[in-house]
């Protein structure tokens, strides 16, 4: 199992999470996809399409920044980046597995 953390797409607070390394994530979503099934925080994580994650914030303490969260570009826009210590909204957003490789629909230039 490793620890990764996923950042709410409302708020940017962070939520981390115990999974098999094995998962890929393919994307954070705000609804849930269809033909999808989301498997609760508390549930087996892997037994569904995704999460569905609860924002509640960093309940562990100190968030274990992953990747290059180092590039501070001061404000880029209104787009949600992650925030670290930052109390959750209560809603609700979905992480989506990557499945099957996606189909080429039509030509990649
Ligand atoms: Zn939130």
């Amino acid at each position: 199992m490793v620890e990764v953390t996923y950042h709410c797409p409302y708020c940017g607070a962070v939520t981390s999470i115990d999974r098999a390394p094995s998962l890929q994530d393919a994307s954070v979503t705000r609804h849930p996809l269809a033909d999808h099934e989301y498997a609760a925080t508390t549930a087996d994580v892997e037994a569904g399409d995704g999460i569905e994650f609860v924002c509640l914030g960093d309940v562990g303490g100190e968030a274990t920044a992953t990747g290059n969260a180092r590039s501070q570009s001061s404000t880029a826009g209104d787009r949600a980046g992650p925030r670290p210590g930052r109390d959750g909204c209560g809603r609700t957003f979905y992480l989506n597995y990557r499945q099957s490789p996606p189909p080429t629909v039509g030509p990649t230039r």
